[in-house]
């Protein structure tokens, strides 16, 4: 026998009682140790019978620190925050709208203890979780009744399903969109049971052709705000008001679908107007439906708001009991909306407002401040400059509209051919810092957009881990 082939494996018994594995055993458990040092000297085993593996690599000490390194990343959790400098505020991949202080206070209360889900203290009797909410929008909006469920997508399709199964539903061609992760208005339709019946064309669509479409066999008419993408030029479409009185002429009701759906006129604050809820009941549509996550800046879920006695039949439908939303969620969005009875303080308050409001020239020094710290940790193969930039807000919401903002714009100094390998290198490398940094990749440049960039700290605190690979 040769002498490397002499070199046996530690025992598994021999290693879980060795100082070394000690401190794991204590942190992971006995469980979760174990099958790790299995899985590694089962990895091991025909390197060290062929004798590729020295004493030194097998010894408990360097075992120990390996099965350390994988218990430690098995321990990470998957779901991992990160720094969101892509210019899009409402961004859906990155979680939308974060949360203020009392809806974060709101949703620990409701998860640590039991609480009046559905059950009416007044009364001692049993409940509706919608209740717990309904007060308060009915205030904001000026509804007559409210349901929430666990999304905007689910909002529309419970509606559509509840009025309108087995019978048409009226649609103008110019609001057959698709928002994104395969919510398509026509697939929605046709799973909600109702049959598409749409009117007009791409890019006009008149009261006529509404008209012209009614029949015994219609159930309702809808409309769809375009969220993500805009028609411009020779367009043409039916206001709600007419809409709405063209659709109760004939009976019918009219389902407004705003996506983002704000609870206040945005352009108190500069921003680009959008349709508030308010307004489209006011002008008569008999349901509304919108996101909480968006514009509203609350937890994710859909609001149903409109007419009592349809209200009713929503609320009926067995789906809604597969639709429903959690108590997290309640508790974030009653924290959320009771914000929107002080509108002077909320942008103060709400996050999501709070940064899509961030002035200018406040991002602009804050870009101008950490530029160079970002320009010594790349050193010489790039230029780091501060920038303005044009941010947006996201979730469908304005699509076309920019918010003015300022960027830290990183620009390899390297060959036409090689900048492209450069900026995912860098790319790569800022996601794989302790807070991943997401910016993007415009222009033969890296932009990080400082927006949304809170916590300037914890953000230059890891700055040095940076390895950008070569
Ligand atoms: C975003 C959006 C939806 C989907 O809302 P979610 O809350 O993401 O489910 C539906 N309709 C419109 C018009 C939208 O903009």
């Amino acid at each position: 026998m040769s002498a490397s082939s002499a070199l046996r494996l530690p025992s598994i018994d021999g290693l879980l009682r060795h100082p070394a594995c000690l401190p794991l055993l204590d942190r992971y458990g006995r469980e979760a140790l174990l099958s790790r040092l299995r899985q590694l000297l089962d990895e091991l085993r025909s390197d060290v019978l062929s004798g590729q593996l020295s004493a030194v690599e097998i010894s408990p000490e360097v075992l120990a620190g390996r099965v350390s390194e994988r218990l430690a990343q098995q321990q990470r959790s998957n779901v991992r925050r990160v720094f969101n400098l892509t210019g899009t505020v409402l961004h859906t991949n990155l979680g939308r709208a974060l949360l203020p202080d009392e809806a974060i206070d709101a949703v620990q209360m409701a998860a640590r203890y039991p609480l009046n889900l559905e059950f009416d203290l007044a009364s001692g009797k049993r409940g509706d979780r919608d209740d717990l909410i309904e007060g308060l929008i009915r205030e904001l909006t000026g509804a007559e009744a409210v349901t929430v469920v666990n999304n905007n997508a689910a909002a529309v399709l419970l509606t559509l399903n509840s009025l309108g199964a087995r019978k048409e539903g009226i649609i103008s061609r110019g609001e057959l969109i698709e928002i994104g992760g395969a919510f398509r208005i026509p697939d929605i339709m046709a799973r909600a049971g109702v049959r598409l019946h749409e009117v007009g064309t791409t890019n006009r669509t008149h009261a006529k052709d509404y008209e012209a479409a009614i029949s015994p066999r219609s159930g309702l008419i809808m409309r769809v705000h375009a969220s993500n993408y805009r028609i411009e030029g020779f367009t043409a479409s039916v206001p709600t008001a007419e809409l709405a009185e063209l659709a109760h002429r004939h009976g019918l009701p009219l389902l407004e679908d705003l996506g983002s759906g704000s609870l206040l006129d945005l352009t108190r604050w500069g921003l680009p107007a959008e349709p508030t809820v308010r307004q489209a009941l006011l002008d008569g549509a008999d349901i509304v439906t919108f996101s909480g996550d968006k514009l509203l800046g609350g937890p994710q879920a859909g609001l149903i708001v409109g007419r009592k006695e349809l209200i009713a039949k929503i609320k009926k439908n067995p789906l809604k009991r597969a639709l429903r939303v959690d108590k997290l969620t309640l508790a974030a969005l009653e924290a959320v909306l009771g914000l929107y009875r002080d509108p002077d303080r909320l942008a103060e308050r709400l996050p999501s407002l709070r940064l899509l409001t961030r002035p200018q020239a406040d991002i602009f020094a804050q870009a101008a401040r950490l530029q160079p710290a970002m320009a010594q940790v790349l050193g010489e193969p790039w230029q780091v400059s501060a920038v303005q930039a044009l941010g947006m807000i996201g979730s469908g919401s304005q699509p076309v509209a920019r918010l003015p903002s300022a960027a830290l714009c990183l620009r390899p100094q390297v060959s036409k051919r090689l900048r492209g390998r450069c900026l995912l290198n860098l790319e790569a490398a800022l996601r794989a810092l302790p807070i991943p940094v997401l910016g993007r990749i415009d222009d033969d440049a890296l932009w990080l957009d400082l927006r949304q960039l809170d916590d300037e700290s914890a953000w230059l605190a890891q700055l040095p881990h940076l390895q950008v690979a070569q």
